[in-house]
């Protein structure tokens, strides 16, 4: 778990290629990634920033809904942390304006 050193004037967002999400067809074309690095890399996940749902970067960095063995590769623990944080996307879009 290192430290993301590279900071500086850079977007904490990344520029991917122009993805759906699978969930719920919000199109986004930037990432910025919930373990504190801010490039995605294939194999990395990420959540909708509109609807919390979870998904993972593939080799060219469009994304994919996450299937049973990408669950089990990223295990438990951080599965409950995503699908926690997702709740919190959802609850803060729909209490928000
Ligand atoms: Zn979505």
């Amino acid at each position: 778990m290192g430290q993301q050193r590279h900071k500086g004037s850079q977007n904490k967002a990344a520029v991917t290629p122009q993805s759906t999400c699978p969930y719920c067809g919000y199109t986004f074309n930037r990432a910025s990634g919930i373990t504190g690095a801010s490039n995605p890399s294939p194999g990395d996940f990420t959540l909708c920033i509109k609807c919390g749902g979870a998904m993972m970067f593939n080799d060219d960095l469009t994304v994919h809904v996450l299937t049973r063995k990408d669950e089990a590769e990223i295990g438990a623990v951080m599965m409950a942390d995503i699908q926690r944080v997702g709740q919190i996307i959802r609850e803060v879009r729909k209490g928000g304006t």
